[in-house]
């Protein structure tokens, strides 16, 4: 590859600061974690960013100079500015920047925004996962088995309020018996979307090889693709019929 996929991985950063289980487990944060195993692809150049940051971690510099966003977010959601979220939503459309979200990030402003819906789903306990591989054929399914269990992770249910995905990539089932479309990528206008449900801030799920696995398969298959295409914010008026190029 010849330029490095710009990443900027954000998180809120709170619960690590104020929970001691968190902290123990993420003492830099959970979005370093990330960071770290998508750095050692070597394909990629990541940027950290939090919720206290400067300009809520993303001031137009960084926004602009970001290929691929990751989110995790949770207890703050609203605390995320409008405007920023304007801006988001407005580079994914453009097809100027994938959007990667990560567990709770389905709540957040920005996922709403893009996506369209609320977002809602229930919600449970830690318990036992199974997450399987719906679409083995999918670049986000490279390398994942036909399923794969996570010891422990927080249960998300459906009914989970979101469009239909464009592809259903993975699906899981909860020891309580709950299913959920865990794995789910949209596009959205010029840009695509890819939304994975592990990531509890209490467990190990970001330790676990085949997540790891797919948030950096997500990353790839989200890069940009429409370099060079006329997408803009207008939604102009053609005057001159496109097939008058061939009758001259
Ligand atoms: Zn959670």
């Amino acid at each position: 590859m010849a330029e490095k996929i710009r990443v900027t991985v954000w998180n809120e950063f709170r619960h690590e600061k104020t929970k001691e289980n968190v902290k123990a487990l993420y003492p830099n944060g959970l979005h370093a974690v990330v960071g770290e195993f998508l750095s050692a692809t070597g394909d990629m150049e990541v940027t950290l960013a939090a919720l206290d940051d400067e300009a809520q971690g993303l001031p137009d510099e960084v926004l602009e100079n970001t290929d691929v966003l990751v989110w995790w977010g949770h207890m703050a959601h609203k605390e995320v500015s409008d405007e920023l979220v304007a801006k988001i939503q407005k580079r994914v459309y453009l097809g100027k920047m994938g959007f990667v979200g990560l567990h709770s990030a389905h709540h957040s402003k920005p996922f709403r925004a893009i996506v369209g819906t609320n977002g809602n789903l229930q919600w449970g306990r830690n318990q036992r996962e199974v997450v399987w591989n719906l679409m083995p054929s999918h670049p986000i399914a490279a390398g994942i088995p036909d399923h794969f269990i996570i010891e422990e992770e927080e249960m998300y249910s459906e009914p989970f309020y979101i469009p239909q995905p464009d592809a259903l990539v993975f699906g899981s089932w909860f020891e309580d018996g709950n299913i959920l479309r865990s794995g789910c990528c949209f596009i959205r206008g010029a840009g695509k979307v890819f939304w994975f449900q592990p990531g509890h801030e209490t467990c190990k799920s970001f330790f676990n090889p085949y997540v790891r696995r797919i948030i950096t398969n997500a990353v790839y298959w989200a890069v940009p693709s429409v370099d060079g295409q006329s997408v803009t914010d207008k939604c102009p008026h053609i005057t001159e019929p496109i097939i008058g190029e061939f009758n001259k």
